[in-house]
């Protein structure tokens, strides 16, 4: 299944499970304050979103109340990808990859004018 929520009928869990005044139940919550914000442009960090309590790949109900919590959206993403780094982790080796990859990003492409101009 579809891991972006975005259809109608999960926008209505999130306005009935996560109405303003709702607070990111996320333990590790990682905003400056638990208050969920509204009003801001769609997918704000700081915004609404549902919190899958068992992720939905490993198992978890995706529309079932008893199995989703207010969250803020950032919380929400960075506790799946840590979900995520720490299923991989398990699944593989320690991960390497990341750095190597940002590495290689930071010496590509734009440097070149920098030495002496030829002439
Ligand atoms: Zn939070």
């Amino acid at each position: 299944m579809g891991q972006v929520h975005n259809g109608h009928r999960w926008r209505k869990l999130v306005t009935e499970l996560c109405p303003p005044g709702s607070w990111c139940e996320i333990e590790e919550c990682w905003a400056p304050s638990r208050e969920i914000q509204y009003g801001l442009r769609p997918r704000h960090p700081l915004g609404p979103s549902l919190d899958h309590i068992v992720e939905v790949w490993q198992g978890g109900a995706e529309y079932d109340p008893r199995n989703l919590r207010p969250s803020h959206l950032r919380c929400n993403v960075i506790k799946s990808n840590q979900l995520r780094a720490a299923a991989r982790a398990d699944a593989v080796q320690p991960r390497r990859q990341g750095r190597a990859r940002a590495a290689a990003m930071g010496t590509s492409g734009r440097r070149r004018r920098s030495s002496v101009a030829l002439d």
